[in-house]
């Protein structure tokens, strides 16, 4: 069990695919009792399957509470991860998050041309260059980079990928946009992109086994099945509240959420969380007429209703994109772990 603790609701940058509200004023930022008491809670009801991951907004705006949350979980021998857009990710702040075994992840779209398509500064400006200067002292190879492949940027999948290679990152993965759907063509790329990853995936593999990670590869990898399982999550908003996921997060604190399940002071309310994610699982079910699906038709279907849009549609549509990456995946991770 994942508990997702949000930081606050700022970040310093505005990428076009976010669905979580940001900015609001007055800021909602986590108070660190809040986040501590959320923290041993976890820790005392799941013990050693306790996971945490630590976001915001941007987490690195609010170094100190993110590391003394990190503290506290990895004082317990959880598995903590963060994920930054790398702004903020210096030697001085990422240092000690990183002594700690935290695992961080950098949000990174490859090249500048693909990553500041969608990744700007509040005032619209590009941010690659500026993100790698700041990750230029940092130890590449620990960090686990994420790309977002949007239908403009999937053409450049393999481009992307070799140059962060080439950077020093040594553990990548990359999910389809779930905010917007895809259309044929962009399904059409996608397929093809995929078919690229699988030749330089093995490719590489030949040269030197083991010497990239590919995380969402592991993760088909070390599934008996060909479909990895996913995390189950619970997220604490910045407002110290409890939610059913992070859906819920894409309206601002307090603005009719109906997926607060509890908070802090009180406790997760885990029977209505189990209903609310019925709920949604039954739209899915109807919506996807029993199809398999891989990563996160749940969270599209909810943020879809949340937001007036036909929900059912949206899972529709987002499991088409990840039917193409997940069915590739998964065989290429059936493939290589036969090797
Ligand atoms: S950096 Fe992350 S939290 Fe900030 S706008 Fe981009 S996706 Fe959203």
């Amino acid at each position: 069990m994942n508990l997702l603790v949000f930081l606050s609701d700022l970040c310093n940058m505005t990428c076009d695919y976010c669905f979580l509200s940001l900015n609001a004023k007055p800021a909602a930022v986590l108070s660190e009792d809040a986040g501590a008491r959320a923290v041993d809670a976890h820790l005392d009801r799941f013990g050693s399957r306790a996971r945490f991951t630590l976001l915001g907004g941007e987490p690195l705006l609010h170094p100190q509470l993110a590391l003394s949350l990190a503290r506290r979980a990895r004082a317990a021998g959880a598995k903590v991860t963060l994920v930054t857009n790398g702004t903020k990710a210096g030697p001085r702040i990422l240092g000690p998050v990183l002594a700690l075994g935290v695992e961080v992840a950098v949000s990174l779209d490859g090249k500048a041309a693909s990553h500041d398509k969608h990744r700007r500064t509040l005032a619209g400006a590009a941010t690659h260059a500026a993100i790698m200067k700041v990750l230029s002292g940092a130890d590449r190879a620990a960090l686990r980079v994420n790309l977002v492949v949007s239908r403009e940027t999937v053409g450049a999948l393999l481009t992307n990928l070799e140059w962060l290679r080439n950077e020093g990152f040594r553990r990548l993965s990359f999910h389809p946009d779930v905010a917007r759907p895809w259309s044929a063509s962009g399904l059409s790329a996608l397929g093809t992109a995929m078919s690229g990853f699988a030749r330089y995936a093995r490719a590489l593999e030949t040269a030197a086994p083991g010497a990239l990670s590919y995380w969402h590869l592991d993760s088909y990898r070390a599934a008996a099945t060909g479909v990895p399982e996913g995390d189950d999550e619970l997220v604490l908003g910045a407002d110290g509240r409890y939610y059913a996921g992070d859906a819920w997060l894409s309206r601002r604190y307090g603005a009719g959420l109906d997926g607060a399940v509890g908070d802090a002071a009180s406790g997760p309310d885990w029977d209505r969380r189990r209903a609310l994610l019925a709920e949604v699982d039954r739209g899915v079910a109807a919506a996807l007429a029993g199809a398999p699906y891989y990563t996160w038709p749940r969270e599209t279907y909810a943020l879809a209703a949340l937001n007036g849009r036909d929900p059912a549609a949206a899972a529709r549509a987002f499991r088409a994109a990840d039917a193409v990456l997940g069915d590739a995946l998964s065989a290429l991770a059936k493939e290589t772990a036969r090797a």
